[in-house]
């Protein structure tokens, strides 16, 4: 199996050439048809699996055939931790240089006053970790989170501490209901289990 074989767009091809990746790691080759499909899913995934891909590329995909009428933030990938953050971010950059797609983060430690700026000009993508999330749907006029097609949940299990599980309701009340959700997670706890119960329709589950 290649990643031509899974029909990927010519564009986000030559964006996964710079990474010099030869064929899709099990996760990808298990998520990435699903993903493209629409459907939400429950992956056991552990860093090192090649989860990021798997979910960027669906997501740039749909991006690409299906464009916006207008600038509104489109996607959302929830992370716990700033460096998880980024090196999402740079992987979604990587891949989709070549096309139009904007990105930007929204995660603590970094500065919040030019997110914000970012933020009001409606990226397709925002990748946020949820205590940074929260302060901008609070705070930073003109962003909101309601017109989320896709939401990513990026190591759940990572995410489910007492004072992240309530941020987390928070923001998955706040996404579109008709979406498409997926959710990473490293172990599938009760607590993980909970939170795949309120935030996935109908989900196809992943181990690999
Ligand atoms: P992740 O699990 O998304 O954090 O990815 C773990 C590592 O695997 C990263 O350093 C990626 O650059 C690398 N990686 C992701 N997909 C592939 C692939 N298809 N072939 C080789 N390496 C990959």
């Amino acid at each position: 199996l290649t990643f031509s074989d899974l029909n990927i767009a010519r564009p986000l091809m030559k964006g996964l050439s710079t990474m010099q990746f030869e064929k899709p790691t099990p996760i990808q080759a298990a998520c990435i048809p699903i993903g493209l499909k629409g459907r939400d899913m429950c992956a056991c995934a552990v860093t090192g699996s090649g989860k990021t891909v798997a979910f960027m590329l669906p997501i740039l995909e749909r991006l690409l055939y299906r464009p916006a009428e207008r600038s509104v933030t489109r996607v959302l990938i929830l992370v716990p931790t700033r460096e998880l953050a980024v090196q999402v971010y740079q992987v979604g950059r990587q891949i989709a240089q070549y096309t139009k797609i904007s990105m930007c983060l929204a995660a603590g430690g970094l500065d919040v006053k030019s997110q914000e700026a970012s933020l009001r000009l409606g990226p397709d993508i925002v990748v946020a970790t949820p205590g940074r999330l929260i302060d901008h749907l609070h705070n930073a006029p003109n962003f909101s989170i309601s017109s989320v097609e896709i939401l990513v949940l990026d190591e759940a299990d990572r995410m489910l501490d007492e004072y992240f599980a309530e941020q987390m309701k928070e923001i998955i009340r706040m996404c579109n209901f008709q979406r498409q959700t997926m959710l990473f997670s490293a172990t599938m706890s009760d607590a993980v289990q909970d939170l795949a119960a309120v935030s996935l329709k109908d989900p196809i589950k992943v181990f690999v």
